[in-house]
C-alpha cells in the first residue's frame, strides 16, 4: 500500500488526539474525525465492541467493523443518522463484531481530509475522502476471485434501503433525541460497476447470521455484491436530511465525477487554508502538532445542517418543526461549553463563518420559538444557563452582527434580541431544553433557592447573572438604553451567591438561609460537574466586583493559590459516583483547578485581573505544556472549546468575559504567530527570548510603542498590529503598569 503524499499545515493535524477516552476517563472523548470544516456529516471509524454506539473508536483496537458517518458531537449526547458501510469478500457474515476485519493502524492514514487502510481478512484497501455532505471511496480487492461485497448498517433506529439499478438508496432513523417524529438521514451510494446482489438484513448479535428482511425495521442493514472478476469498486455516497433526491443533488454538487484522489487533493487545499489561518514559528515537532491540531478541532463545529436546493440557494430540514424551510441552519453545539472560547476564537480568525453560524442559531429560534440550549441536532436538556446570550454578546460587541460594505455578512440582530429577551424574562421549557430554569424566583428575588428541585441553583444563579450582563452588552450597542439599567442590576446577583464566612459561592434557601452542612469540596448539589472551589470564581463579567468581594486582590490572589496548590480532593456529593471529571482532577497536580472541565477555564487569567499577571503566566504555561500533546486532551474537548483555549492561549491572548471585545494577555507558546485576517491584514505575535524556562513576560509592545495594560482590545487586533512579548525566567513583578492596566478595569 503506497502512502498518500500529505503537504501542508494538514500534515500536523493527529484526529487521534484525544480519542483514548472511555465513559471512566477522558482524554479529549473525540473521534477521529474524517471531514471538511464545519462539514454536514463526518466519517470516522468504527473500532469498539464495548459501546459502539457512543464510543464507536478506540485506538487500541484493531479491528474495524465500519467507516461510520456520524453527526455525533459528543459521546454524552450520542450519535444520529448514523450508519457504517464495510467492505467484505468471501461468505456473507453480517453482525458487526463477526464481520470486523483488522487492520494496522501503524500503516493507515488518518488524516482530516482522508483515510487509507487495509482491510487484511479481506485483503481489500479502502481509501476515503469527505466533501461537506458526501465521501468518496475506492475499495481495491485482491485478485481472489472471491464475492465482493458492501455492507451498509446502522448501529440503532430503524433503516431501509431500496436498489435502483446502480444506485443504493437507504434512509436511518437513529437519534438520540432533538428531533422531530420524521426525522432520517437519507443516503444514497452510487456504484461504478454493476451490482449482481442486494439483499437486506437484521444481524444477529454475537452471531453470523442474519435474517433477511423487508421494508423499514430495526437496524435493518443491506448489502450489495459484484462479480469476483471486479477488482475495484468506485462508491460515491450523498447524505442529506431532507430526501434521497437532495442527497443525490449534493453528490453532484460536491463530488460529480471527481474521484478520491481528487477529492484529497480538494480536502487537502481546504484544510490547508483554514489551518493556514495562523502560522506559527519557532514551536517544537511536538507543539506544532498539538497546536494545529487543536485548530482543526477548532473548526469542526458547529456542523452546517442546510443544503443546496435545485436553484442553488439554501435550504434544510429543521429539527425544531420537521418542516423543509428556506436558508442556514446549524446545529450540534453545547453553548455551556462553546461559548467561553470557540466563538471569540472564531471572531478572529474566521468572522465571516462565525456571522453565518449565528444567522444559522437566529434561524433555530425562528423555527422553534426558543433558542436551544444544547443543539444535538434540535432541543436538548444538557447543563445550564442560556450562554448563546453570550455568544451574540460577544459579536455584537465586535459588530459581527453589521454586513459589509457590499451587504454580504452579518445576522439579523434584532431577531436574535428578541429570543434573548423572551428567554431571558419568561418561563421556558420545565424539562430544561430551553431557556432558564429556576427563572421564576431569579426574577423575584434574585437567586435560585436549594429547596425547590431545581438543581444546580448557585451555579444557575451566576450563570443567569452573567448572561443578563451580556444581553445588556448588546442592548447597549443597539441603542436600547432604557433595557440595560434592570439588566446590569441583575448582573449583580452573583453577589447574592457569595457567603463571606465560608469564603465561597454557597447555596441559599429561599428565606437567605445558607445551605448546610457546607464543604468547598463537595460536588454537584447546588453547583454543577463541579463544587464551590471551582464555581465560586463564575463572574467573568466582574472581576473587580469578585475580588472585592473576597476581600481585596491579596486575598483573592492568596485563595487562587490554595485553589492551584492544593490537593486535588472531593467528595462526590449528589453524583454518588467518582463521575470522570473527578477522576481527571485527581489525576494531576493543578489542585482544584479542574482544566478537564470548562467551569474553570478562565480561572487563570484571573490572576492578571488582580495585579499578578506573572501568575498567570506560570500557570497558564504549565498547562499548555503539560497537559496537551499531540495526542491527549486534558479532559473532554467539546466541540473546539478545549482545542480553542490552547489555540488562544498559545498566542498569549485569551478572553477573560466572552461579550466584552478585550483579551486579557498572558504567555505566548512561540517565537512567532501570524493571524491572518481580513484584507489582508495580519495580527503578529512575537515573544523575543521564549523558551521553555521563560514563561514570565518582561515587557510588551505593539507596533514598537511600549504597551502597559494586560490586556488588548479586539479592534487593536483585527487593525492588524505587532504585539511582542519580552520574556524571561523570572516574573517581572515590579513591571511599570498603566493605572488601567488590570483586566478587571474593563
Ligand atoms: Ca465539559
Amino acid at each position: 500500500m503506497t502512502a498518500i503524499k500529505v503537504d501542508g499545515l494538514v500534515g500536523y493535524v493527529n484526529p487521534l488526539q484525544g480519542t483514548d477516552s472511555t465513559s471512566t476517563f477522558s482524554r479529549g472523548n473525540c473521534l477521529p474525525l474524517i471531514t471538511m470544516p464545519y462539514g454536514m456529516t463526518s466519517w470516522t471509524l468504527q473500532t469498539s465492541p464495548v459501546d459502539s454506539d457512543r464510543w464507536p473508536f478506540s485506538p487500541h483496537e484493531r479491528k474495524i467493523q465500519g467507516i461510520r458517518a456520524t453527526h455525533m458531537p459528543s459521546p454524552w449526547m450520542g450519535d444520529y443518522g448514523h450508519f457504517n458501510i464495510l467492505p467484505q469478500t468471501g461468505r456473507a457474515i453480517l453482525e458487526a463484531g463477526c464481520r470486523a476485519s483488522t487492520y494496522r493502524p501503524e500503516e493507515s492514514q488518518i488524516y482530516p481530509h482522508f483515510l487509507s487502510t487495509y482491510l487484511r481478512r479481506y485483503r481489500v484497501n479502502v481509501r476515503m475522502s469527505p466533501t461537506e455532505r458526501c465521501a468518496a471511496f475506492e475499495f481495491k480487492f485482491a485478485n481472489d476471485g472471491l464475492t465482493r461485497r458492501i455492507i451498509f448498517e446502522p448501529t440503532k433506529g430503524n433503516a431501509h434501503y431500496e436498489l435502483d439499478g446502480q444506485l443504493l438508496k437507504g434512509y436511518v432513523r437513529g437519534n438520540t433525541g432533538g428531533v422531530t417524529a420524521n426525522f432520517a438521514l437519507y443516503f444514497v451510494a452510487k456504484f461504478d460497476k454493476p451490482v449482481s446482489t442486494f439483499s437486506k438484513f437484521r444481524a444477529v448479535p454475537g452471531r453470523d447470521q442474519a435474517l433477511i428482511t423487508e421494508g423499514e425495521g430495526d437496524r435493518h442493514g443491506a448489502f450489495v455484491e459484484f462479480e469476483g472478476g471486479v477488482d475495484v469498486v468506485d462508491m460515491r455516497v450523498g447524505t442529506s436530511f431532507i430526501g434521497w433526491e437532495q442527497a443525490e443533488r449534493n453528490i453532484d454538487d460536491e463530488i460529480g465525477n471527481a474521484s478520491v484522489d481528487d477529492l484529497i487533493v480538494r480536502g487537502q487545499s481546504i484544510w490547508n487554508d483554514n489551518l493556514r489561518r495562523i502560522e506559527i514559528d519557532g514551536a517544537t515537532e511536538d507543539q506544532t502538532r498539538t497546536f494545529y491540531t487543536c485548530l482543526y478541532r477548532a473548526q469542526l463545529f458547529p456542523r452546517v445542517f442546510h443544503e443546496k436546493n435545485a436553484n442553488g440557494s439554501w435550504h434544510h430540514y429543521s429539527p425544531y418543526d420537521g418542516k423543509v424551510h428556506d436558508g442556514i441552519l446549524y446545529a450540534d453545539n453545547g453553548f455551556w461549553d462553546t461559548y467561553r472560547t470557540v466563538y471569540p476564537l472564531l471572531s478572529i480568525i474566521n468572522p465571516e463563518r462565525l456571522a453565518e453560524i449565528l444567522e444559522g442559531w437566529v434561524q433555530t429560534y425562528r423555527e422553534g420559538g426558543w433558542f436551544p440550549q444544547w443543539a444535538s441536532p434540535g432541543y436538548r436538556a444538557c447543563m445550564i444557563g442560556t450562554h448563546i446570550d453570550a455568544v451574540m454578546a460577544d459579536a455584537v460587541v465586535k459588530g459581527i452582527h453589521q454586513p459589509d460594505a457590499s451587504g454580504k455578512g452579518g445576522f439579523d440582530v434584532a431577531t436574535a434580541l428578541e429570543g434573548m429577551r423572551k428567554h431571558g424574562a419568561n418561563k421556558g421549557d420545565a424539562d430544561g431544553n430551553y431557556g432558564r430554569l429556576g427563572i421564576e424566583p431569579y426574577m423575584e428575588i434574585g437567586y435560585v433557592p436549594v429547596g425547590e428541585g431545581w438543581g444546580a441553583e448557585t451555579a444557575r444563579t451566576l450563570d443567569y447573572a452573567y448572561d443578563d450582563f451580556c444581553v445588556a452588552q448588546i442592548e447597549t450597542a443597539l441603542g436600547h438604553t432604557a433595557e440595560v439599567e434592570p439588566l446590569l442590576k441583575r448582573a449583580e446577583n452573583y453577589k447574592l451567591m457569595y457567603d463571606a464566612d465560608s469564603g465561597f459561592m454557597r447555596g441559599r434557601n429561599r428565606d437567605g438561609s445558607w445551605v448546610t452542612p457546607f464543604s468547598p469540596t463537595t460536588w454537584g448539589g447546588p453547583y454543577v460537574e463541579g463544587g464551590a472551589w471551582q464555581s465560586t470564581w463564575n463572574v467573568p463579567h466582574d472581576p473587580a466586583g469578585l475580588i472585592k468581594l473576597m476581600g481585596g486582590a491579596e486575598k483573592f490572589t492568596a485563595k487562587l493559590d490554595e485553589f492551584l496548590t492544593m490537593e486535588p480532593v472531593f467528595d462526590s456529593g449528589t453524583y454518588w459516583s467518582e463521575i470522570h471529571e473527578m477522576t481527571e482532577m485527581a489525576a494531576v497536580d493543578f489542585g482544584q483547578y479542574a482544566h478537564s472541565n470548562q467551569p474553570v477555564h478562565n480561572v487563570l487569567y484571573l490572576y492578571a485581573a488582580a495585579g499578578k499577571p506573572w501568575r498567570t503566566e506560570y500557570w497558564v504555561r504549565r498547562i499548555l505544556d503539560e497537559l496537551y500533546s499531540p495526542d491527549v486532551q486534558p479532559g473532554d474537548e467539546d466541540n473546539g472549546e478545549m482545542s480553542s483555549w490552547y489555540v488562544l492561549s498559545a498566542l498569549g491572548i485569551y478572553p477573560l468575559c466572552a461579550g466584552r471585545p478585550e483579551y486579557v494577555l498572558g504567555s505566548p507558546l512561540f517565537k512567532k504567530a501570524t493571524v491572518h485576517l481580513k484584507d489582508q491584514k495580519t495580527f503578529v505575535v512575537k515573544a523575543n527570548g521564549n523558551g521553555e524556562s521563560r514563561p514570565y513576560v518582561q515587557s510588551v509592545t505593539v507596533d514598537d510603542e511600549r504597551y502597559s495594560k494586560l490586556w488588548i482590545t479586539h479592534k487593536a487586533i483585527t487593525s492588524g498590529c505587532t504585539l511582542t512579548f519580552d520574556m524571561g525566567p523570572e516574573p517581572a513583578t515590579t513591571r511599570p503598569l498603566d493605572a488601567d492596566a488590570l483586566p478587571s478595569s474593563l
